[in-house]
């Protein structure tokens, strides 16, 4: 890699590190279970600060319980805190879901928007959360930027800063549209199984001969 590698030079890169990381990981997928979009829309508020299998344990019972905007409602604010207790930062947790929940029903028939801009009206809902329901529910394309994704971006070179609209709109250039989700999928999943933020197996790593910063 050379150190002042163009633009041209980072996307071709880039795109064969997806090319690679698909073929490791045929298996990549989002890692909270959701069976739809008002459910992910939850699931990805939680997910804050909380690892997915901890999410995935409290949505098990928890969309059970609370099955439209207007359940999570009909419960004073302490009861949800209770059962989400466990992902922790309950209360501003608790308040976002019932703030987004409200305003699903005021302005949104109760429906999960499909676009962007709609979705970050939302309370609770950044861009990550609201590609992230883009991408995943929709199919329409959107870079999702969580802590993998950061720490990855930057050990790759492909970017220098902690800033996720940044790294997003740096990465929105260096890969066709198209890409876009998968590339979530397996950056994501590259994070949790071979980038481990505090061990890297870069001696077993598929792109450690793509990456400047394989040890
Ligand atoms: S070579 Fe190491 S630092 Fe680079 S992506 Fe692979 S595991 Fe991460």
């Amino acid at each position: 890699m050379a150190k002042h590698e163009s633009r041209a030079a980072k996307s071709a890169r880039m795109n064969l590190i997806i090319d690679k990381l698909q073929a490791a990981y045929t298996d990549a997928k989002v890692g909270l279970n959701f069976t739809t979009p008002f459910e992910l829309l939850i699931a990805t508020i939680l997910s804050a600060q909380c690892t997915d299998d901890r999410v995935n344990i409290v949505t098990q019972s928890l969309f059970v319980k609370y099955r439209s905007p207007q359940d999570y409602l009909l419960v004073p604010q302490e009861e949800l805190e209770g059962d989400i207790h466990s992902t922790g930062f309950y209360r501003n947790k608790a308040k976002s879901i019932r703030g987004c929940c409200q305003r699903l029903i005021d302005e949104f028939s109760c429906t999960v928007p499909t676009s962007l801009d709609e979705l970050i009206t939302l309370p609770g809902v950044g861009r990550k959360t609201a590609n992230c329901v883009l991408s995943n529910c929709f199919n329409i394309p959107g870079i999702t930027v969580d802590t993998h994704v950061t720490r990855i971006m930057n050990l790759l070179g492909m970017v220098d800063t902690t800033d996720a609209v940044k790294i997003e709109y740096a990465l929105m250039e260096l890969v066709p549209k198209d890409r876009w989700n998968d590339m979530n999928h397996v950056i994501i999943t590259h994070g949790r199984r071979t980038c481990i933020a505090r061990r890297p197996q870069c001696g077993i790593c598929p792109i450690n001969a793509l990456c400047p910063s394989a040890l």
